[in-house]
This record gives structure tokens, C-alpha cells and sequence, in this order.
């Protein structure tokens, strides 16, 4: 399967930067196609001047959360289908800065992923433990828990993108050993394979202090499909880096 690489812009850029960033990564891309999906989230507001430049090019937009009505009296959120309207084709559900600077639990977050698949647009699901969970061995288990309750039924290959991070790993430099990420990945694999028909094809990511001293060993890893980029997806030079280690 041909691997996703993600770009997810956080609470970053302002137009002028969003906007010389996805040029920046147009010109790379016209020249050479890394073997790989390029997939950018940037914040809401900046969604409709990235789709502009990127229009009719090979890098998908995406955002970074949704609400899981697709309309109503919910101040402040905005709905897979507004999304869909402004041209995304992906959103992201569950980051763990979601999950905690919003209270969101799996309940909130198989909803969203529900919105998303309603509306057309692929979701990627982010799993994955803290550092006080990793150290009690309890990995496999939390990620089991994420993956059963935040996964909907429907869900399909077509559809759903699964994406492993590390709490501990996002943003902090850290990340854990190529033997842990194989782990986790192929425990994320047979859970899939044993719940939908098509659980093979589903792209499952690694995201957290993902750069490009490290892409390569961890792209290579069996069962990572791709993965979800922070902090290095805001320089293009890292970020193309990254993408071209697929
Ligand atoms: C993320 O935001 O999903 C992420 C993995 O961030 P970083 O690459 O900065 O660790």
C-alpha cells in the first residue's frame, strides 16, 4: 500500500507562513514524487488559503478535529461536512491534545470518526499510551481500549487511517524503540484483521518526534504505513526530508 505522510500544523501558522510552507512543499513535490500520499492539516481558519495553492495537486488537505453533528447551535465547532465543503478529504480524531486539553474520551471520539465517514472525508484515529501506562506495561492493552472503543463499525480501509502515538512521544524528542513501535503496530494489525474484512489494507501511522534523523528506521518498520508529523511538518525542508525517506 502506498504510505500517508501527514503534516498536522497544530495551533501554528499564519496565513503568510501556512501559505510559503504548502509552496514550498508543491515545488518539492513537482519535482519528485516521493512514493508516498502528502497530506496537510493546517488550522481551521487557514484550510481555504492552503486549498487554493494546493488545488489540482497531488498533497490532500485535511483538518485537525470536527464536531460529530453537521450542523446546529454548537458555538465555536465546525462540522466534517463544513470541512468537506472547504476541501478536505481527511480530519483527525482523538489527537491526545484533544483528548486532554478537551476532555475528549473514545466515546466523543468514535462519534467524530462516525461525522467524518458521514460526510465523506477519511479519519484518522490517533491511539496510543502515556509514559505512566508504558512504564506499567500496560501499552498494548490502553492501545487495545482506544482502538476497539474509538474505531467505529463502519469503519474501513477506504475510510480510516489508524495513527500510533505515544504521548510521551509528541513534542518531546523522545520515542520509543524500533522494537516497541513493532510491537504496538502489529498488535494494531491483528486487532484490525480480526475485526474488519479488510483490516490488512488499513494505513496505521507512528507519530511522536517523528524527524528526519529517524524517519527512515521507523518508515521501514513493518506495519507502519506512514506517519503523523508535528513539529518537523512546519519546516519544508524537514518535512520533504521526511517524506522522501519513504
Ligand atoms: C503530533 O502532533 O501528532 C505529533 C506527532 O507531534 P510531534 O511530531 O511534534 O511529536
Amino acid at each position: 500500500m502506498r504510505p500517508l505522510i501527514v503534516g498536522n500544523w497544530k495551533m501554528n501558522t499564519m496565513r503568510s507562513e501556512a501559505t510559503a510552507l504548502v509552496a514550498g512543499l508543491m515545488e518539492q513535490r513537482a519535482e519528485l514524487d516521493p512514493g508516498c500520499d502528502l497530506l496537510v492539516c493546517p488550522p481551521f481558519v487557514i484550510l481555504r488559503p492552503v486549498a487554493d495553492i494546493i488545488e489540482g495537486s497531488p498533497i490532500a488537505l485535511g483538518a485537525q478535529d470536527c464536531h460529530t453533528d453537521n450542523s446546529g447551535a454548537h458555538t465555536g465547532d465546525v462540522s466534517a461536512g463544513m470541512l468537506a465543503d472547504a476541501g478536505c478529504e481527511f480530519v483527525i480524531v482523538g489527537h491526545s491534545e484533544r483528548r486532554a486539553d478537551h476532555r475528549e474520551d473514545d466515546v466523543l471520539v468514535v462519534s467524530k470518526a462516525g461525522a467524518a465517514h458521514a460526510s465523506g472525508l477519511q479519519a484518522i484515529i490517533c491511539v496510543g499510551e502515556t509514559l505512566d501506562q508504558r512504564n506499567a506495561e500496560e501499552t498494548l492493552s490502553v492501545v487495545e481500549g482506544h482502538l476497539l472503543s474509538s474505531v467505529p463499525d463502519g469503519a474501513t480501509a477506504e475510510n480510516t487511517v489508524v495513527a500510533y502515538e505515544p504521548i510521551w512521544a509528541i513534542g518531546t524528542g523522545l520515542t520509543p524503540t524500533i522494537e516497541q513501535i513493532s510491537e504496538v503496530h502489529d498488535h494494531i494489525r491483528a486487532l484490525l484483521v480480526a475485526r474488519f474484512a479488510d483490516g490488512n489494507e488499513f494505513r496505521l501511522l507512528y507519530g511522536g518526534s517523528m524527524n528526519p534523523g529517524n524517519a527512515r528506521e521507523i518508515l521501514a518498520v513493518k506495519n507502519v504505513n506512514g506517519g503523523l508529523v508535528g513539529g518537523a511538518s512546519l519546516n519544508v525542508k524537514d518535512f520533504w526530508s521526511i517524506c522522501a525517506s519513504v
